[in-house]
C-alpha cells in the first residue's frame, strides 16, 4: 500500500527477544518490543508512532476505567517457509473494528491508519513472529477514550493502540460446553455484534460458573427466550446435522461476526456443502443428538480456529457426541485454514496480504 502517512518510529534499545522463552509462551503473557500508537484529539487522529512497548500512564478520571468505552481486535500474522509474513483477512478486522467502533460512540479510524501502523509493526517487530509450524503473532488493535472526565458522554479523546504477542502451537483439545439458561450474551438492540470490552466482563461470571461445573464454555442462546443458540466464549458455533453446516445468523446484532466463522461458511459453500444460516433450537439439537442425526459440533475463532465440542450439557443432561471420521468436515477444514495462513495452499479467495 502506497502511504503518505507519517508514522514516527523510536526503537527500543534494549530489545527482550533473547530474554524469550519461545518453547514456552504463555498466550498473552509476552509482548514483542514495540507498539504503535495514534492520539483522537480535535476530532481527527494524530501524533501516528511506534515506540518501545510500555506501560501508560492514566489519570484516575479516564473515561474508559469508568463507563467501558472500549473496543478491540483479535487477529493474527504468520510466517510462510520463505520467512515471508502473511497476514490472515486483516481487512475483515479493520472493517470490524469500525463496525465496533460505530455502536460504541468511538471515532472512525482510517483504514490506512489502522493497516500501514500495522505493516509497519510487524515489519519492525518481524524477528517476534515465530517460524515454527503452527505458531504465529497474536495481533490485538484495540481502542479506549482517554478524556480525563467521569460525566456519562461519549469521550473527546480516544488512543489507537497495536501490540503483538509471540503464541505457540494453538491446539484446543475438544471442549465441553454448557447450554445457558438463565444468563444473556446479547439481548436484540444490545452490544453483542460489537467487540466491546464490557461484553466480555459480563460473560466472565456465567462462565466461571460452568466452569465451576466442569464445562470450559458456555453455549449461549438468546437473550429472550434461552432456546435458540447463538455462540459460545469467544468462538461462534457450529453443527453439521444430517450433513447440513448449520450456524446462528449475524441480522439480528447479538452474535460477533466472526471472520474464521464467515472462513469456514465460503469453504463448506466452495466445497459444495449444505449451509444453513439460521437459529438452532436447542430442543432440535438435542432430538439431532438423540437421533443420532448431529455429526459434528465445533466453535470457530481466531485463536484455535477450529475447537472441537465433546460433549454438551443441555438443561441438566450432559451428552458426549460421538466421535468423528478422520476425514469429517471439521478436520478438513481446520487443515485447508490452517495451509492457506501459512502460505502453503493457494490463496485463491485473496484472504492473504
Ligand atoms: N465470538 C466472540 C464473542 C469472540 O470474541 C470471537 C473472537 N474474536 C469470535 C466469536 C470469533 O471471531 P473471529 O473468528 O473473528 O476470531
Amino acid at each position: 500500500m502506497k502511504t503518505t502517512l507519517q508514522i514516527e518510529v523510536k526503537k527500543t534499545d534494549h530489545s527482550r527477544i533473547h530474554e524469550t522463552d519461545f518453547d514456552n509462551l504463555v498466550f498473552g503473557k509476552v509482548i514483542s518490543d514495540h507498539m504503535f500508537v495514534a492520539d483522537y484529539v480535535n476530532g481527527e487522529w494524530t501524533d501516528l508512532r511506534i515506540e518501545p512497548y510500555a506501560p501508560l500512564s492514566l489519570n484516575p478520571a479516564n473515561a474508559t476505567l469508568h463507563y467501558g468505552q472500549s473496543i478491540f481486535e483479535g487477529m493474527k500474522a504468520y510466517k510462510n517457509d520463505n520467512g515471508e509474513i502473511l497476514l490472515f483477512r486483516a481487512d475483515a478486522n479493520q472493517k470490524r473494528l469500525n463496525e465496533s467502533a460505530a455502536r460504541m460512540c468511538i471515532p472512525e479510524l482510517p483504514e490506512e491508519i489502522f493497516m500501514e501502523g500495522l505493516l509497519q509493526l510487524l515489519d519492525l517487530d518481524r524477528n517476534w513472529i515465530p517460524n515454527k509450524p503452527g505458531y504465529s503473532l497474536y495481533i490485538r488493535p484495540f481502542i479506549f477514550a482517554t478524556d480525563d472526565y467521569i460525566g456519562v458522554k461519549p469521550s473527546e479523546k480516544y488512543k489507537f493502540m497495536i501490540f503483538t504477542c509471540p503464541v505457540g502451537h494453538y491446539y484446543s483439545k475438544p471442549v465441553a460446553v454448557k447450554v445457558e439458561q438463565h444468563y444473556t450474551r446479547a439481548v436484540e438492540g444490545g452490544t453483542g455484534a460489537a467487540k466491546a470490552a464490557g461484553n466480555y466482563a459480563a460473560s466472565l461470571y456465567p462462565a466461571l460458573l460452568a466452569q465451576r461445573q466442569g464445562y470450559e464454555q458456555l453455549l449461549w442462546t438468546d437473550g429472550k427466550t434461552h432456546q435458540f443458540i447463538e455462540e459460545s466464549g469467544t468462538m461462534n458455533v457450529m453443527f453439521i446435522i444430517n450433513n447440513t453446516l448449520i450456524t446462528a445468523p449475524t441480522h439480528t446484532g447479538t452474535i460477533l461476526k466472526g471472520i474464521t466463522r464467515d472462513s469456514v461458511l465460503k469453504i463448506a459453500r466452495d466445497w459444495g456443502m449444505q449451509v444453513e444460516e439460521r437459529f438452532l433450537s436447542v430442543e432440535e439439537l438435542e432430538k439431532a443428538i438423540q437421533q443420532n442425526t448431529l455429526q459434528e459440533a465445533f466453535g470457530t475463532g481466531t485463536a484455535a480456529t477450529i475447537a472441537q465440542i465433546y460433549k454438551i450439557n443441555i438443561y441438566g443432561t450432559d451428552y458426549v457426541l460421538p466421535s468423528k471420521p478422520a476425514d469429517a468436515f471439521s478436520y478438513r477444514v481446520l487443515e485447508t485454514l490452517d495451509n492457506i495462513k501459512y502460505g502453503k495452499e493457494e490463496d485463491s479467495r485473496g484472504w492473504i496480504i
